[in-house]
């Protein structure tokens, strides 16, 4: 049987507004903020507000609109940071390397010959989160 639901982890948190976040996107299901320990320059992730622990209990009606939301942030994040192409990486329980268990999607512009950094690797410095986190909202039009 699949793991309950932990109301208590970062990114509820962050949703209910308790722990800040550089975020690029919102609207009524979906929220975009910056990975703070980034596997390259501009790594976001896209988080559905409904609570599920990632992909294997989530409700299928939250995945459409969920993908639809990474896929604007992957043109954006692309535009944003003038990257050459832009991987996308969605982690399920420990075994697979997920650490925080509400669904997210991870969007990271990619750079040719430029190697992704460790996943949970270094934390990054808040002015470069903010920073790029402002090129996104501007390539997202906001
Ligand atoms: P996963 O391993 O797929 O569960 O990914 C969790 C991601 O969340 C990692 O890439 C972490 O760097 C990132 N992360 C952890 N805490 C925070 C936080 N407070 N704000 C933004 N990203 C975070």
């Amino acid at each position: 049987m699949a793991e309950a639901y932990d109301p208590g982890n970062i990114f509820a948190k962050i949703l209910r507004g308790e722990i800040p976040s550089h975020r690029v996107y919102e609207d009524d299901a979906i929220v975009a903020f910056m990975d703070v320990m980034p596997q390259g320059t501009g790594h976001t992730l896209v988080v559905p507000k409904a609570p599920s622990r990632n992909m294997l209990d989530a409700d299928p009606a939250t995945l459409g609109p969920l993908f639809a939301v990474v896929q604007k942030i992957a043109v954006a994040v692309k535009k944003a940071l003038d990257a050459d192409g832009v991987t996308i990486m969605q982690f399920n329980e420990p075994a697979s390397g997920q650490t925080v268990y509400h669904l997210h999607v991870h969007v990271v512009p990619r750079f040719e010959g430029v190697p992704l950094k460790p996943h949970s690797g270094q934390m990054e410095k808040p002015e470069v989160l903010a920073e790029n986190a402002g090129k996104i909202r501007a390539a997202l039009g906001g």
